[in-house]
């Protein structure tokens, strides 16, 4: 034991060894809060204060969870599988799996991920005929979302006006449509659980009794039906043991709240507040380029971060001319880095918006460099994986129409849109699934339609003793959806994927040993909806990390590149838009960013980047302006110039890509504008234009089109 409390500084001991009182542990980017919160649980365990049995602890990511699990097994030789230690979503399904009747769903309920949900309020828009152009589906989602993440039911949404009325309206279409179907989307998912809880109180108090002590990792990021769940688990005593960052909230767009942070100490009475503010994750001026940015923000919590590891190495800043060029900047600094012997698994390339990954990944890839993507494009969003799993939502519940209509005519059956249309209203009259309308179709497309019903009754016969991998490859083969990829030209990978949609589905029977409630298909199903994007390569695999900022939260790397530093992309144009407070989340973002590193930190940008089909020019990010410029060492290579500036003369130097100073030239987006000076040579040519209403740009001549006029 006390092994286990060696190695805390005086005030990370004394939070890990409180006696049983609620606490907030309010501290900064690595300064060991989650250190602390996983020894306190092993401490409290190991001291017999309480069973493992009896605690309940959420974290932010599936990663994040995971990690905890392992730590505390290396701390202690205890059996953490039955433990509640998880994500507020993963948690809360765990609940309402375990008492699907109180709530009313179906035992095997699905869940509709952000691409499902948006899907299905695609559908309902188009059944209701609304027109969705008034109603865009996107913002109706976020209403919806942002609706339940508040605890509002479209019964007690209040509108002032005609519009949001129609709005309130579609959100209670939405739930009826949700409830036929037998899913919840991820908000619904809390809210369920809040309600249930609420509701119920032989089944609350029965949760109150048996947690005693709740932890919460990332406390800065939950939002208001987190916090009120929070707060109703622990209502028949528990202690509650908060960590959190306030300079680290970076989900405000998604309803989370700090002043949870703030509420935290009212309805907590006499809670211990300790602050931690060593860190240990970072060398100096990394840390003092973090806290200079942080200070630009208002209304801080307000604490000092310090370290005694040494200033270490000035951080790296470079500009380069295009998107391209700054991917082989990084690439070529990760080869030298590998070369004198830096893991790759501690090198994080971190951007701000997935789209920046393709670049970087296919600059990688050309150089031959190991990587994996976190998000973007998910293993589990892929489009055959979805498919296959689509298959086994409907056998699991024939309710589901969203799995209905992926699939019903993939691979096709001849069922046209026509046809499925008049499935559609059908189904709409009845108030039933498609799948239970499906036999009021009449003629050749309820011919076509009844094929598939059976198709999808007989494989329910088939694969009912089935071990899960096995069911899943006979998926895979009897809809013909292998076959399919087979004869599609690009279809390789396709197929490549869907093998390893089976030998996922072995690896989690594998490591999930006795499944749980609903059986094996629905805890698969589940772990694919939550767990999306973790499966990309196997563990351990020496690989470059890249991810966006958000899904770099609470993890640190040796080596970190910010990539993407551009005005309107970091900070990100929407929260410009929203003023001061878009600005501020945006700059803790920078702040989680920049923590993120141990030993060594890159911040680069470009002048022009292709972002949505479309060449933007870029200013650097305000960001880079707020770090003092005494901890920044700028690496931009000095290309010799042709001709400096227009006061160079017009030299009769042939200038770059066959234009020269002084020459008229047009722009896609520009328009008119004269050369006014050039530098560098070939790949990396630039020429300066000062366009008339646009003013001076620098172009990168590989990719601005400039025509002679
Ligand atoms: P974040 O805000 O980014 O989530 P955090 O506060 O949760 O950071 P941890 O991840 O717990 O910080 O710790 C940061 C690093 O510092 C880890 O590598 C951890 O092992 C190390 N660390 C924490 N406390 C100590 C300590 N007392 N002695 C040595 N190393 C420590
Ligand atoms: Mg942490």
């Amino acid at each position: 034991m006390s092994d286990l409390l060696a190695n805390l500084n005086s005030p990370q001991l004394q939070a890990v060894t409180l006696p049983p009182v609620h606490a907030l542990i309010l501290a900064g980017a690595g300064s060991g809060k989650t250190r602390v919160l996983t020894t306190r649980i092993a401490w409290l365990i190991s001291t017999s204060q309480v069973g493992p049995h009896g605690v309940l602890a959420v974290t932010f990511t599936n990663k994040a969870s995971k990690e905890m699990t392992a730590r505390l097994s290396a701390l202690l030789p205890i059996n953490t599988r039955g433990m509640w230690i998880g994500t507020f979503h993963g948690l809360c399904n765990r609940l309402l799996r375990a008492h699907y009747r109180e709530v009313g769903l179906p035992q095997t309920f699905q869940i509709l991920d952000s691409g499902d949900q948006l899907s299905m309020i695609k559908r309902l828009l188009k059944n209701l005929n609304i027109d969705d152009e008034k109603f865009p589906p996107r913002e109706l989602c976020h209403f919806i979302n942002a609706n339940k993440e508040q605890g509002i039911r479209a019964a007690q949404a209040e509108a002032y006006d005609n519009y949001t009325q129609k709005r309130v309206e579609l959100y209670a279409e939405y739930e009826t449509q949700c409830n036929r179907e037998g899913v919840v989307d991820f908000a619904e998912l809390l809210l369920r659980c809040y309600e249930l809880l609420q509701r119920n109180e032989p089944l609350r108090q029965h949760y109150q009794e048996r947690f005693r002590y709740i932890l919460v990792d990332e406390f800065q990021d939950t939002n208001r039906l987190q916090y009120s769940w929070l707060k109703l688990l622990a209502g028949g005593g528990a202690k509650v043991f908060a960590v959190g960052d306030d300079d680290q909230s970076i989900y405000g767009f998604r309803g989370a709240e700090v002043g949870n942070m703030r509420d935290f100490e009212r309805d907590y009475a006499g809670a211990n507040v300790i602050r931690l503010e060593q860190n240990y994750r970072s060398h100096g001026n990394i840390l003092a380029a973090a806290n200079a940015l942080i200070k630009n923000n208002r209304e801080r919590l307000g604490k000092n971060l310090w370290t005694d590891a040494g200033a270490g190495e000035p951080i790296r800043a470079f500009e380069a001319y295009s998107d391209i060029d700054e991917a082989r900047f990084v690439v070529d600094e990760i080869r030298e880095l590998v070369r004198e012997g830096v893991s790759p698994t501690q090198i994080a390339i971190l951007y701000r918006s997935n789209a920046q990954s393709r670049v970087l990944e296919h600059e990688l890839f050309a150089k031959s460099v190991p990587y994996k993507v976190y998000g973007g494009l998910r293993f589990f969003e892929r489009q055959e994986i979805k498919h296959a799993l689509a298959y086994l939502r409907l056998l699991g519940n024939p309710d589901d129409d969203t799995a209905f209509l992926r699939v019903v005519n993939f691979p096709t059956r001849g069922i046209g849109a026509r046809s499925l249309e008049n499935l559609q209203a059908s189904a709409h009259q009845m108030n039933s699934s498609l799948y239970n309308a499906a036999a009021s179709l009449t003629g050749k497309s309820g011919q076509a339609v009844g094929a598939f019903i059976r198709l999808i009754e007989s494989l329910r016969q088939e694969t009912e003793n089935l071990p899960l991998p096995e069911m899943v490859e006979h998926i895979v083969e009897k809809t013909g959806l292998a076959q399919h990829y087979r004869l599609e030209k690009e279809g390789q990978e396709r197929l490549e994927n869907l093998d390893e949609l089976i030998n996922a589905a072995a690896t989690f029977v594998d490591a999930e040993g006795a499944i749980g409630e609903g059986g094996a298909l629905v805890s698969f199903l589940t772990h694919a909806s939550l767990e999306a994007g973790e499966h990309q390569a196997g563990e351990g695999d020496e690989a470059v990390q890249l991810m966006s900022v958000h899904a770099a939260k609470g993890l640190e790397f040796d080596v970190v590149f910010v990539s993407g530093l551009e005005q309107g992309l970091f900070p990100h144009e929407n929260s410009v838009n929203q003023g001061r407070d878009g600005i501020e989340e945006e700059r803790r973002l920078m702040y989680v960013a920049v923590t993120r590193a141990r030993q060594r930190l890159y911040l680069s940008c470009a002048q022009t980047r292709m972002l949505h089909g479309q060449t933007r020019y870029c200013v650097p990010s305000s960001f880079l302006d707020e770090i003092p410029l005494e901890l920044l060492l700028k690496l931009n290579k000095k290309a010799a110039p042709l001709v400096t500036s227009f006061a160079g003369g017009y030299s009769a130097e042939p200038a770059v890509g066959g234009l020269r100073i002084g020459q008229t030239v047009e722009h896609g987006k520009f328009g008119i504008g004269v050369i006014v000076s050039t530098e560098g040579r070939g790949a990396d040519a630039r020429v300066q234009v000062n366009f008339s209403g646009n003013g001076m740009k620098w172009l990168a001549l590989e990719y601005a089109k400039l025509t002679p006029v």
